[in-house]
């Protein structure tokens, strides 16, 4: 199948070079993280930017994550403090997203960050975009791969199906393990969980032996581009669902309808992390089959749950 994409390549020697080349001369590559995949341009050069924004259509207020190999390379660009210092050790590289003051003499184009005065920052683990940093003097600006308000592509394949040709280089990195985007938190000051995600609410505060406040969690206001409506499949999607209505497609957890049609498990051990790695999938599963609808049962809001929450919600906005 991947075989009839030529824009879909598989990761070796050679098509590492290529690009790293293809990114060196500011153009703009599909590249796997262990969250979702996303669309990664030189974060010092306008022009590449400005390709990531007008690709996926993305208002030009809503800032890009700016991915790096590690602190090192990222410390003339940010202003660190001891929040930081304890997330990172703690889990860098890996899927979460650290909102920090830019240093003044910063050279990510005041673009990608939407000309704020903090930036998104994150340090990725899977191997192929590690490899691809490692060899690279600039920090990639990489928003997911996928038009925007769509949902993130989990898979080369997914990558294609939201740009076709347009997008020249799609690495193959395999199904992302997570599934879901980066958990994004504000250390600008009171940190503050932006987006949750599976690096959860109760794990961060182990490390920073804080409590969130209750209400400052996944306050949207402080995040320009988290808009209700985001993440949408393109089809109504209604939560908390107890029926099925025969028009729909339902999603659950468990395996209590196996055989039936129409009925999708996002993990038949109710495994909530597992659950949160197929979700997209199977949203892009359901459109394809032709559904004109998704009814979706109540999820746990707890652990990798809240993510998941998070997202369908977001899903489900019809504005
Ligand atoms: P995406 O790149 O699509 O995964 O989304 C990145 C998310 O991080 C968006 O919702 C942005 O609004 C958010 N973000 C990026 N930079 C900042 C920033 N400086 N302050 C607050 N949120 C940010
Ligand atoms: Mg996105």
């Amino acid at each position: 199948m991947k075989k009839s994409y030529s824009n879909i390549l598989t990761f070796n020697r050679k098509t590492l070079g290529k690009t790293i080349n293809y990114l060196k001369n500011g153009n703009v590559a599909a590249l796997p993280t262990e969250t979702v995949y996303g669309l990664g341009g030189n974060a010092y050069k306008e022009s590449s930017v400005l390709k990531i924004f007008n690709l996926k259509g993305r208002p030009k207020s809503n800032p890009l994550i700016i991915h790096y190999y590690n602190l090192y390379d990222a410390i003339n660009d940010i202003e660190i403090n001891e929040y930081f210092l304890k997330l990172y050790k703690q889990f860098c590289p890996g899927p979460i997203t650290f909102i920090l003051n830019k240093k003044i003499h910063t050279k990510i184009n005041h673009l990608a960050s939407a000309k704020l005065k903090t930036v998104a920052v994150r340090f990725p683990k899977h191997k192929i975009i590690r490899s691809i940093l490692k060899k690279i003097d600039f920090p990639l600006a990489m928003p997911s791969a996928n038009k925007s308000e769509n949902i993130s592509p989990v898979c080369a394949e997914d990558v294609f199906d939201e740009f076709k040709n347009k997008v020249r280089i799609i690495m193959d990195g395999g199904k992302c393990k997570i599934g879901l985007e980066s958990t994004v938190i504000d250390l600008t000051n009171i940190p503050e969980i932006l987006r949750p995600g599976i690096i959860n609410k109760n794990l961060i505060e182990k490390v920073l032996k804080l409590k969130f406040k209750k209400k400052a969690i996944n306050k949207i206001v402080k995040s320009p581009g988290m808009m209700k409506k985001h993440y949408s499949p393109g089809i109504p999607v209604l939560i908390n669902q107890k029926k099925h209505d025969e028009k729909s497609a339902f999603i659950y957890l468990g395996s209590r309808y196996q055989n039936k049609k129409k009925f999708f498990s996002l993990s038949k051990k109710s495994n909530l992390n597992e659950a949160a790695s197929n979700l997209y999938k199977i949203f892009r599963i359901i459109k394809k089959k032709g559904y004109k609808k998704i009814q979706i049962c109540k999820i746990p809001n707890k652990g990798s749950g809240i993510a998941i929450n998070d997202r369908i919600k977001r899903a489900s906005q019809t504005l």
